[in-house]
């Protein structure tokens, strides 16, 4: 099409800009700040050396306690990610059941890690293995569906959080959490192998990023500042970005460009891992 070449650059430069921001906060990035306290490799309960060194360096968490959780918040929970995997069972190998996901709480003072003293507020963390899946809750802050809805709620109310449709509080944090495996399996169906460097992980997230923005500005006209609808916790990095966008978007009924996008994007991903061989 005989576009000026100043449209060009308009288009591509929110996307730029984005992508640079997302990128700079990933590299300069201490991993001493938790919030939500996502991860989404295995741990094991020891303290062996290698579980330390990723406690350090990537902020991972190990669950101490293996105490049940709230009854409702079990169901609530199971029920969001079983739903999920069905969705993007090519991506997530297989529909996850009750036998695969453990869903455990943890007391907050159990775990040792500097981070606790930073940032108090951190809710749930997941732990998604290769061989079984935990997801973690913060006693705390996760004493029944109240708690959540509420806590929940009120990040909403000051844009820390995405808004979604009303009643969908309860399942957030949860559907949050299963953007981070969902991505995860996305990157190492990518890199083809669970054996990568931080960079390579970094570097294929942001190639996430870019491709979802692009889908949004193509395909559903997004503007710059569409692209900039984002949680101030989806700021703090590619990986937050894409959980929360992704939380946005299975808990929304009317889309943005940008969910829309993302909705495309997983389509495609669901597709193409479809067809690939599984790792
Ligand atoms: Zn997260």
């Amino acid at each position: 099409m005989g576009g000026r070449s100043s449209t060009f650059k308009e288009r591509i430069k929110g996307i730029d800009d984005l992508l640079k921001e997302l990128e700079k906060k990933q590299k300069k990035k201490d991993y001493t700040v938790l919030d939500l306290g996502d991860h989404t490799q295995e741990v094991e309960l020891d303290s062996t050396y290698r579980n330390k060194i990723r406690l350090q360096n990537r902020n991972y968490m190990v669950c101490k306690s293996m105490d049940e959780v709230d009854k409702d918040i079990r169901r609530v929970t199971l029920n969001q990610i079983m739903n999920l995997s069905h969705k993007y069972n090519n991506l997530t190998h297989g529909y996850l059941d009750e036998q695969q996901v453990k869903i455990r709480s943890y007391k907050i003072n159990d775990i040792n890690l500097k981070t606790q003293k930073k940032s108090p507020n951190y809710t749930t963390i997941a732990c998604w293995s290769k061989s079984s899946n935990q997801i973690c809750l913060n006693q705390r802050r996760s004493k029944n569906i109240d708690d959540i809805v509420k806590t929940v709620d009120y990040s909403q109310s000051t844009g820390h959080f995405m808004k979604t449709d009303a009643g969908t509080q309860d399942k957030y944090v949860i559907t949050h959490e299963f953007g981070h495996f969902l991505e995860e399996c996305i990157v190492q169906r990518r890199l083809q192998t669970k054996d990568y460097t931080q960079e390579e992980r970094d570097r294929a997230v942001l190639t996430i990023t870019e491709e979802i923005c692009n889908i949004a500005r193509n395909k559903y006209k997004a503007s710059n500042n569409d692209l900039r609808q984002m949680s101030r916790y989806g700021y703090n990095d590619a990986y937050e970005w894409f959980s929360e966008l992704f939380t946005s978007t299975v808990l929304s009924s009317n889309k943005s460009p940008m969910q829309n996008a993302m909705n495309e994007f997983l389509k495609k991903e669901n597709i193409n891992a479809s067809s690939s061989n599984k790792l």
